[in-house]
């Protein structure tokens, strides 16, 4: 397989040319965006607790770092390979430089499914992972941080291996890590704090109020869908359906959301939660609700099913959720699509604060991270509603443009090495 050949990277591709058709961007700048900067390929061999040695195929890809050192999470799933994780990387350039951060795009992962390993095994596997990756990555170079199947215990094992081989801790080599090491406030639920933001601005345009009638479906019920279906249930909405890798409970009036995460919590699965009604992951994309957040996996939604999709609202929670294709087909019928690169921005602006913090060692209330991220949050939703008027194209396009006019900037400025 080479590195363009997944669906995701053909995806993001796809995603860069159209916006690059639209605002008619330079096609020497869309030549260098087409590729990314380095890729590297490591094996990750580690003794499991049977006393057999096992290898894992480990990948950390960083696309463009013209606007500062590569930023991207690490993916522990056994989907993981070198194409999808370089489409993510390019997902995360698009995304640092549409809210105006000082970061470049990168990500990583390995080829694993995390829950068939023990404690033990997984932190071999990520100490392993680290040191073969050490060569890219760095505090000032490249900064990992928890992505699907990894965590702020993930964060801790790859910044203490990457420490005792410093000699001494350097906790701005990741983020996400707990607050006992360095972590920032708010960490943890920035991304799904940050979806519910953005609709809170979407459902403003569209004059919709977020009240007790709001029906709420969410796919995915993780770092991300879990405090997304908090926040939107706290201002009041009617959480009407969650789903996670194992099945969908659904409930008309509204599910017992406390009950779903304390069970989460405890039994990892939301299958066999005492009382609720099972549905499958595709009815739940179907269902006819406000909004839709689809917070699990890329390619969800595609040209055969988007059809089926009723909500007024579909916010990405996850990176990719929607094809191009499904896109629109759904802007078409006339939703409006909060896409990915600033629906899911929010773990990644708090993760830049967390960076900030550990490299002033000067760290802030959660009040004041919240208030900067809505404002970040605010005036990115803001840029990429105006771009899609002046362009008029879709939420996805414009936010595109939105981030290549940013990149277009600093690439020319910075030049081509060597000249
Ligand atoms: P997670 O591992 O915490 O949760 C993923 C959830 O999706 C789990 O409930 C899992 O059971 C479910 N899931 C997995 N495969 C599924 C499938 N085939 N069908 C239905 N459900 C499935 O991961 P996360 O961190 O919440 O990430 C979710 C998405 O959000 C990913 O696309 C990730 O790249 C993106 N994202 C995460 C962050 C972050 O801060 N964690 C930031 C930006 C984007």
């Amino acid at each position: 397989m080479s590195i363009f050949d997944s669906p995701l990277y053909q995806d993001a591709l796809g995603q860069l040319e159209d916006a690059a058709k639209i605002m008619q961007l330079d096609p020497n700048i869309l030549e260098r965006l087409k590729y990314p900067k380095r890729a590297l390929q490591v094996s990750v061999p580690i003794r499991l607790d049977d006393g057999s040695v096992k290898t894992f195929m480990g990948f950390r890809v960083q696309h463009n770092m013209t606007l500062g050192p590569g930023k991207g999470g690490i993916r522990y799933h056994p989907k993981v390979d070198l194409s999808e994780t370089a489409g993510l990387a390019m997902l995360m350039t698009f995304k640092c430089a549409l809210v105006g951060l000082p970061l470049g795009g990168a990500k990583g992962g390995v080829c694993v499914d995390p829950g068939q390993l023990s404690r033990q095994e997984l932190q071999s596997l990520t100490r392993r992972y680290a040191t073969e990756i050490k060569l890219i990555v760095g505090p000032t170079s490249d900064i990992p941080a928890p992505d699907i199947g990894t965590d702020g215990q993930t964060m801790a094992w790859f910044m203490d291996t990457y420490s005792q081989i410093e000699g001494y801790a350097v906790p701005g080599v990741v983020t996400g890590k707990p607050i006992a090491i360095g972590g920032s406030l708010g960490r943890n639920e920035s991304t799904g704090k940050g979806v519910a933001f953005c609709i809170n601005f979407a459902a403003k345009k569209i004059g919709m109020e977020i009240n007790r009638n709001t029906t709420v479906a969410i796919h995915g019920f993780g770092k991300v869908g879990v405090p997304a279906a908090e926040d939107l249930y706290a201002q009041g909405a009617k959480i009407v359906a969650v789903s996670d890798v194992s099945c969908g409970i659904y409930n008309k009036d509204g599910i017992d959301l406390r009950s779903a995460v304390e069970w989460v919590k405890q039994r990892k699965l939301l299958k066999d939660l005492p009382g609720a009604k099972i549905i499958s992951n595709e009815e739940l994309l179907a269902l006819d609700v406000d909004i839709l957040i689809p917070a699990a996996i890329d390619g969800v939604v595609t040209k055969d099913n988007a059809r089926n999709v009723k909500a007024k609202i579909i916010a990405e929670g996850a990176n990719g959720p929607l094809t191009r294709e499904a896109i629109d087909i759904v802007c078409k019928r006339g939703a409006f699509l909060i896409p990915d690169i600033l629906c899911n921005a929010g773990g990644v602006i708090v993760s830049y604060f967390e960076w900030v913090q550990g490299l002033q060692n000067f760290f802030w209330d959660l009040n004041e991270i919240n208030t900067k991220l809505h404002g970040i949050l605010q005036k990115s939703f803001e840029e990429v509603y105006a771009c899609s008027k002046s362009y008029k194209c879709d939420m996805k396009k414009a936010a595109l443009i939105t981030a290549l006019k940013r990149l277009d900037k600093a690439m020319r400025l910075r030049g081509l090495f060597p000249s």
